[in-house]
């Protein structure tokens, strides 16, 4: 028996991990879970889960909650130390990090200390502050495995394979929900377009960063972390139909890539699972005759500017990284509000970038304050339009 503490458990991925651990009850439990606002769902999750810690975001939640489950079985706590006791709730032997944002960022690094495994869905964590992740998971001896589906590809086509004879890594990017408009086309998109995407079902924010490619900037200096390789190495793809889900070149130029439907319970098994498999019930088996054709393009930057700024950040590192990360996170919540327009998306970010005087190798208190400066430059530019 596997225990999990899911942190994010209300959103996205977090339901699918739901879907995941209820599949194989007899292999995975729920000992802890964390949510935001959605108490609807954290209650659903209580009677069916069985949690023996929850933490939600607002204190009058955590009271609500004590009320209706009054017999002490659960302990429930809120806020950002609430997470963090999810994060390292003693029981548990893995941390499914699923909640979006850098908020992720303290949790991971506690489980991590606390000797947990870490099946990572919260990319931001790693844009923020790879190289503090990295070094910590190295000195507990604890595993960092991907749940990011392209992220879960390269480490599947990885295995049994030596690092020196990697020639690179190809990311393949569906392109988002404007993959086929112009730039001008983009002027007057409105949110509920952004948040149509082709292929998968997501969380809002994820898809509008892949909207705008920074989904796929952030998933670039993701893979740096993961996969220890320099930016030259990490190339992007587009591939419309999300099939390959992302492929690694090796010296002798063979190329292996993970293939499958998009479905993200997928990666998530597998990062729960590895280095076994288990069986998963999908209608959606990929079927490639019926497919019959792949479509593959050069990626341009010229168009999708934020993959751009996120190769040149991660390159730059230090304390840039968190920039782009903390700018992008503001502009898309003031995207997703109806303030800024989707092209405003990438100036705002643009502009924290250029106003930022990247610190070398940050510790933690530096990073959450150059996250917390870029918000507030990014809600200063914001007054002052
Ligand atoms: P969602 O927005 O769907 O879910 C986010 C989760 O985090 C929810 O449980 C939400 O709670 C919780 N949450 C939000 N803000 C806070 C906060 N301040 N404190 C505590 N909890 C909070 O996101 P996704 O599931 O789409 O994405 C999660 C992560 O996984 C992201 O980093 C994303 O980039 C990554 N990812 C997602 C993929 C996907 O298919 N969705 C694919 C690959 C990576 P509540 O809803 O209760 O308010
Ligand atoms: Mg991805």
């Amino acid at each position: 028996m596997k225990y999990i503490s899911l942190l994010g458990a209300t959103g996205s991925i977090g339901k699918q991990t739901a879907d995941v651990v209820r599949s194989h009850s007899n292999q995975f439990r729920i000992v802890s879970m964390s949510a935001g606002r959605n108490i609807c769902l954290t209650r659903k999750f209580i009677n069916e889960f069985k949690p023996e810690l929850v933490s939600v975001q607002t204190k009058e939640d955590c009271e609500t909650l004590k009320t209706e489950f009054p017999s002490g079985d659960i302990r429930f706590v809120y806020g950002d130390t609430g997470l963090e006791e999810a994060a390292v709730y003693e029981k548990a032997t893995v941390l499914v990090n699923a909640v979006i944002g850098s908020v992720g960022l303290a949790p991971t690094l506690k489980a991590i200390k606390a000797k947990k495994d870490i099946a990572i869905a919260n990319k931001e964590t790693l844009v923020t502050a790879g190289h503090l992740v990295m070094e910590e998971a190295r000195k507990a001896g604890v595993s960092l495995l991907p749940v990011d589906s392209e992220h879960s590809a390269i480490f599947q086509a990885l295995q049994g394979e030596k690092e020196k004879n990697i020639e690179r890594l190809i990311i393949t990017a569906s392109g988002g929900s404007f993959r086929d408009r112009t730039r001008e086309e983009l002027k007057d998109v409105s949110v509920e377009d952004a948040l149509n995407h082709p292929n998968w079902s997501m969380g809002a924010k994820i898809t509008i960063d892949s909207a705008t490619m920074m989904n796929k900037g952030l998933e670039v200096i993701e893979a740096h972390w993961l996969f220890g390789l320099p930016y030259e190495k990490i190339d992007v793809l587009l591939h419309k139909e999300s099939i390959i889900h992302s492929m690694v070149e090796y010296h002798d130029s063979s190329v292996i890539a993970q293939l499958g439907t998009p479905d993200m319970r997928v990666p998530i098994q597998y990062a729960l699972t590895y280095p076994d498999r288990l069986p998963l019930a999908s209608k959606n088996r990929l079927d490639l005759a019926s497919i019959g054709k792949l479509h593959f393009e050069e990626m341009d930057f010229g168009r999708f500017p934020c993959l751009q700024f996120a190769y040149e950040a991660g390159k730059i590192g230090g304390t840039m990284p968190t920039v782009l990360n903390a700018a992008n996170e503001e502009a898309v919540a003031r995207f997703l509000n109806g303030d800024i327009s989707f092209l405003e998306i990438e100036k705002l970010i643009e502009k924290a970038l250029n106003n930022h005087q990247t610190i070398d190798n940050p510790e933690l208190s530096i990073i959450q304050e150059v996250d917390l400066h870029t918000r507030q430059y990014v809600k200063k530019l914001l007054i002052s339009r």
